[in-house]
């Protein structure tokens, strides 16, 4: 319900948005990090992150956000947890004003936009009817639920391939579904997919339907990608991974996402084109590689750059 005031405000409290926020608060600018929900973006619902620098056997995305969250509060930086921007506009000054939904109104004088991307759903028949009776998008949230039951994860990238390993420890049996019969996992990770008991492959799978009994799932309608036969698995949970996408809804009237998939492109600074004063970072951005390493990588680099903009805006 008030107003206030922000140098540097960074939309998002994944490990790009927490990166950010360590490197401007290092710059002894007034930093505040926005998160609708809790920190840790995506890695908040990963079970275990093995590719990221300094944990030689990995660490639980659990984890790894919580000690980035405090690393960043550390050095100064204001975390507003469960907070949503809700618009963000460029004021005539060249600042930026930030809506809430928290009701304050926020002026920045640089914004970074990391605001990540959220998982994609398949969009098949029974899929919003299951959602929450035997549907879930996060392992470690809903695992425990499907202790000695017989499970399908859906896709074939990097999260599948993981998440599948996870369940493992709970499930008696996984099902893992790729509509083709190549991953684009890491070789490591579908190396322990293929040498795993408990998980069986079902390859060249396009899932079709959710069923169900009315009240929770039952099985999962496959289409064969090379002929014309169907296969229906009879499981009690699905967990979906088929890829994300990027949350840049807030800034549709700011930039053109139109030819990026709704990705932002920045320059190699992490700087918005045009727009003086806003940069982005992590999965939102048209990066290469879309992992914790590169988000954060990117996060320092925008918080490197936007302390550049108020250094040379004040020389101005
Ligand atoms: P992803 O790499 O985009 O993979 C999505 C998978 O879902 C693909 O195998 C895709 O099949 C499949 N798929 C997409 N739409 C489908 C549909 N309608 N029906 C059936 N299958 C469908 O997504 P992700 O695994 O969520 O990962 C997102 C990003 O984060 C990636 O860049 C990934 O490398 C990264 N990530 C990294 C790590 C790590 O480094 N440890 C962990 C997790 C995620 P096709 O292969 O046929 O397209």
């Amino acid at each position: 319900m008030s107003k206030k005031t922000c140098d540097i405000a960074i939309i998002g409290g994944g490990p790009a948005g927490l990166t950010a926020g360590l490197y401007a608060a290092r710059g002894l600018v007034d930093t505040v990090i926005f998160e609708k929900q809790t920190t840790g973006g995506q890695i908040a619902t990963t079970s275990w992150v093995e590719n990221y620098p300094a944990f030689p056997t990995g660490i639980s995305g659990v984890d790894l956000s919580e000690l980035m969250t405090r690393q960043a509060q550390e050095y100064g930086a204001q975390v507003e947890l469960f907070v949503t921007v809700t618009s963000l506009a460029k004021n005539s000054d060249g600042s930026f004003e930030l809506q809430a939904d928290s009701g304050d109104t926020w002026q920045a004088r640089a914004v970074i936009l990391a605001s990540g991307a959220v998982p994609r759903k398949l969009g098949i028949p029974g899929e919003e009817e299951y959602t929450g009776r035997g549907i879930s998008w996060c392992a470690t949230c809903d695992a425990g639920f499907f202790k000695d039951k017989v499970i399908a994860v859906i896709g074939g990238g990097n999260s599948a391939v993981e998440e599948a390993l996870y369940l493992t420890k709970f499930a008696r049996k996984v099902y893992l579904v790729h509509r083709r019969d190549e991953f684009r996992a890491t070789p490591l990770l579908v190396e322990r997919a293929r040498e795993n008991d408990k998980i069986e492959l079902a390859l060249s799978a396009i899932p079709l339907e959710v069923i169900g009994d009315g009240a929770k799932v039952t099985g999962l309608r496959l289409q064969s990608a090379t002929d014309d036969t169907q296969q229906t698995l009879t499981i009690e949970g699905i967990f979906e991974f088929v890829g994300v996408n990027p949350v840049s809804e807030l800034v549709a009237d700011l930039i053109d996402t139109s030819k990026t998939q709704g990705y932002i492109a920045v320059e190699s600074n992490g700087s918005i084109p045009d727009i003086p004063g806003l940069f982005a970072a992590g999965d939102l951005t048209n990066s290469v590689l879309k992992q914790v390493i590169s988000a954060a990588g990117s996060g320092a680099t925008a918080a490197f750059s936007a302390l550049k903009f108020l250094d040379d805006s004040d020389d101005t």
